[in-house]
Parts: structure tokens; C-alpha cells; sequence
């Protein structure tokens, strides 16, 4: 089954065609940063990042873009407030998103420009659409003319006319019309500015992308993500400003994920209700909260309390214990003989129905639920006395691939569990009855080298970890 994925800009799922077969090029709106980011953030972050490692595990090679937002409104307001400078503001969070994303597993991008490093491509841009009549200066700002761009709308669905209802009436005469939105912004006394042909000043926000995008990928790429309320205005502008500039689409597949909520309400500032990551891992395991970003569809809003977090926690565990079984069966497993031809039939049905549900619009927890049909496959082979060391490293092998998608497992350290040791020293036991003294003598090796001591006591054998 081919990839299909819904495409907000058509409102419908599309077959999935890149622009150059076995590539992906890929830009996902990023932070602006002038704070920690929350678990909402996480939701875009997270989903994207499973994207991208589909996409690879599908063999494409994939150019991911996501940028910083260092200069805006917020931005200078904030480093007023805690008496530093924007880069410095700037930089504090940059760091701060980078560790945050890495605690969740998140690969790094290829590349994530900023702003104020493309400040010339940013002016050039604006240049370019005022030359061609689709934007003007008004004292010292420079407006985008929205009623030039017949298309203006399209992704939101939304036609001018029923643009203007919406739009709360300002009182900005510079303005030709309330909906144009700002390219350039004048520099207000003491703000950070930079030189442009429109006066000192800075960016509005809507440009960066189209600006980045075109720079670091061209004129057209295939998917273009970010939350649900970038798609208007974000969005919609940035489509407004680089069709008008390039005649080309600017995306191809137009992807956004749905909201997360906390108990059934929104976030919000006022309500105060905010949790940043950096607070949650200290809670919960990071593979948790990723877990449980993934257990719902993209495109549906998400319900984080405690009970979800919880039943996502006892969820995982499962398919980590699995995992960790049969880590720990291999490094005592003996003989590596065929597997079963069966065997291999039914982990190859459960890959392909992990694909085919990855393959329809990233329906990540029907695909989980492929993850457990393994596990379940998994722990019935385990419960057999005899085990094949190249069919737990084939489960092994299928349960990491499915991993290098989702991202949920932990590698843990290789110690013995209990039980696990107690059942080597059965099977020693057994081994030196039977004169099997090669598989005993392997069994305490194994058990020394772990750091386990078995002691011959009158009661029977005792073990102790050193
Ligand atoms: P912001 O920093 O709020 O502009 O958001 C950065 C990214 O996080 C954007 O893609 C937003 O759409 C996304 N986002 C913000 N809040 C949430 C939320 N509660 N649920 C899902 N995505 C969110
Ligand atoms: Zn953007």
C-alpha cells in the first residue's frame, strides 16, 4: 500500500508522490523563543519527528527544516521584562527547546535556521513582492495587499469576504484593508532593529518561513506541518506570500496536528493550567508522554490527565517487558537453529500491517496495535522451555524496527532479572544431571560475568548478586 496523507490544503487524503522519487523535503514551523515549551508544543514536535522516521524507514532521504522564531513581539517585550538583550533571550531558549526535544527522543533536523540569519533573504523577499505590487510601505512598515492574491483563503477554506466578519477592526490606518498583514515592521526607540530600504526595523512574523523555505529547500517542497491554528493566518499567509513570489505551489502536502488538551480544557495562560516538559520528565518517563502523544490520531485532539498518562505507562510496560524478555533470552539462548517458516510468515503480516496503517495518513495507534500483536507473539514463543536464538533476535530485530518509528522503548541496562536467574540455575541443575557439563559450565560463566555468585548450601543453591 502506497503512503496517503490527508492534505488540509484539498480537505481530503492524497497518494503521496514526492517531488524527486526517494526524497523528502520537509519544513515544520518552529518556536518562538522566549519561553520553555509545554506539552501542547511536544504534540507537533513529536508527531513530526515520527514522520520523518517513517519517511526514512521507507527509505526516502529526508531534508527536515524547522526554524527558530528569535525576533518578535514577544520576544522584545520578554527580554525587557528580564532585563537582557533579544539574542541573549534568544539563546537561553534555543538551548533550552534543543535538550527538551532531545529528552523526548526527537532526532535532530537537518538544519534549524533563525531569523535574525537571514535577515538579507528576508528583506530580498519583501523587495521582490513589493516590485510585483503585492505589498506596500506605509511609514516605515511594509503590508502585504491581500486583495491582489485572488487565492488568499484557500488553505483555511475561507474567502476574503468572510475573512472581513472575522477580522476585528482595527485602528491602523496604514492599513489599506484589515486583512493585509505585516511584512516589515518599523522599529519602535530602543528596539532591536536592522536596516532595510523601508527604514530600520524588523520582520514581521509570516515571512520568516517563506523566506527559510525557499532559501534552505526551493520553491516547492512536499510537506509543510505545524499545529492546527497555524493554518490561519500562519499559514495562509506564508502560501500568500511565496505564490505571489515564485508562481509555484509552496507545499505539495499541507499536514497539521489537532490540539492537546489538560482535563478537557483547552491551555491556557489564564487558566494557568500550562505543564512544560522539562517539569513532566520528571514525573514520568520521556518514552511515556511520547507513548501517549502517539496513542491517539494526529488530526484528533488529545486528553492529558493522570489517568491517561497512566493507562499509556501500563501500555508500554507491556511492550517493554516484552522487549526487555527477550533481550535477556537471547544472551542465554543456546542453539541457533531454522526458524519456522510460520513464524517468520506471521511477524512478515504484522510488519506490513504496521506499514498499512502508518500508510494511511499516520494512523499511529492502529500501527501500536500491530506493536502488540508482536509482543503477543512474542510472549507465547517465550513461554516454550526451549527457545531459538535467531527467532528472538528476529522478534528483537522487528520490535526495533518498529521502534526506529515510534521511538518508545528504553535501553536498559543488560542485568539479570531474578527470575530470570533462578531459571538459569534450574536449567544448570538440569544440565549437570543430564552431564551436560559444556551447557553448565556456559551457565555459570554467564552468571559470573553478570556478577551473580552461586553458592552449594545443604538447603540447595543460593545466588547473590556482588
Ligand atoms: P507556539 O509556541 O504556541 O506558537 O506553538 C508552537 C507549536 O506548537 C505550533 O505548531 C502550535 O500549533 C503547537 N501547539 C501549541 N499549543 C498546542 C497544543 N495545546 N496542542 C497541540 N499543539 C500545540
Ligand atoms: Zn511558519
Amino acid at each position: 500500500m502506497t503512503l496517503r496523507v490527508y492534505n488540509t490544503l484539498t480537505r481530503k487524503k492524497e497518494e503521496f508522490v514526492p517531488i524527486e522519487p526517494g526524497k523528502v523535503k520537509m519544513y515544520v514551523c518552529g518556536p518562538t523563543v522566549y519561553n520553555y515549551i509545554h506539552i501542547g508544543n511536544g504534540r507537533p514536535v513529536i508527531f513530526f519527528d515520527v514522520v520523518r522516521r517513517y519517511l526514512e524507514s521507507q527509505k526516502y532521504e529526508v531534508t527536515y527544516i524547522t526554524n527558530f522564531t528569535d525576533v518578535d513581539d514577544k520576544m522584545i517585550r520578554k527580554a525587557e521584562e528580564l532585563a537582557v538583550t533579544v539574542p541573549e533571550l534568544a539563546e537561553t531558549f534555543i538551548q533550552a527547546f534543543l535538550d527538551d526535544v532531545k529528552t523526548l527522543g526527537v532526532h535532530d533536523a537537518t538544519l534549524n535556521p533563525r531569523v535574525t540569519e537571514n535577515i538579507q533573504e528576508i528583506i530580498d523577499f519583501i523587495a521582490a513582492l513589493v516590485e510585483k505590487d503585492f505589498a506596500y510601505e506605509a511609514r516605515g512598515d511594509v503590508y502585504y495587499r491581500t486583495s491582489k492574491f485572488a487565492e488568499y483563503g484557500k488553505l483555511s477554506n475561507q474567502n476574503l469576504e468572510e475573512l472581513q466578519y472575522g477580522i476585528r477592526i482595527e485602528v491602523d490606518d496604514r492599513k489599506e484593508s484589515p486583512q493585509d498583514f505585516v511584512l516589515w515592521k518599523a522599529a519602535k526607540p530602543g528596539e532591536i532593529y536592522w536596516d532595510s530600504p523601508w527604514g530600520q526595523g524588523r520582520p514581521g512574523w509570516h515571512i520568516e518561513c517563506s523566506a527559510m523555505v525557499r532559501k534552505y529547500l526551493g520553491e516547492t517542497i512536499d510537506i509543510h506541518g505545524g499545529g492546527q491554528d497555524l493554518t490561519f493566518p500562519h499559514h495562509e499567509c506564508e502560501i500568500a506570500q511565496t505564490e505571489a513570489v515564485t508562481g509555484h505551489p509552496m507545499a505539495n502536502y499541507w499536514l497539521h496536528n489537532a490540539f492537546l488538551n489538560i482535563d478537557n480544557e483547552k491551555m491556557s495562560k489564564s487558566l494557568g493550567n500550562g505543564i512544560l516538559i522539562r517539569d513532566l520528565v520528571k514525573q514520568i518517563k520521556p518514552q511515556v508522554f511520547r507513548f501517549f502523544m502517539l496513542s491517539a490520531h494526529y488530526r484528533n485532539p488529545l486528553n492529558f490527565s493522570d489517568e491517561s498518562l497512566k493507562q499509556a505507562s501500563n501500555a508500554l510496560e507491556r511492550i517493554q517487558n516484552a522487549y526487555d524478555n527477550l533481550k535477556h533470552r537471547l544472551t542465554t539462548a543456546s542453539a541457533t537453529s531454522e526458524i519456522e517458516p510460520a513464524l517468520t510468515d506471521r511477524l512478515a503480516a504484522i510488519a506490513n500491517q504496521f506499514d498499512d496503517k502508518m500508510n494511511d495518513d499516520f494512523n499511529t495507534p492502529d500501527a501500536i496495535t500491530a506493536v502488540f500483536d508482536l509482543v503477543a507473539e512474542a510472549n507465547l514463543y517465550l513461554q516454550q522451555e526451549r527457545v531459538n536464538a535467531a527467532a528472538l533476535q528476529l522478534f528483537l530485530d522487528q520490535l526495533q524496527a518498529f521502534d526506529q518509528t515510534l521511538g518508545i522503548l528504553s535501553q536498559q541496562t543488560d542485568e539479570l532479572l531474578d527470575e530470570e536467574i533462578e531459571q538459569l540455575i534450574i536449567e544448570r541443575t538440569e544440565s549437570r544431571k543430564s552431564k551436560n557439563w559444556a551447557r553448565a559450565d556456559e551457565i555459570r560463566d554467564l552468571l559470573t560475568e553478570k556478577g551473580i555468585f552461586l553458592e552449594d548450601t545443604p538447603q540447595g543453591i543460593r545466588w547473590r548478586r556482588k
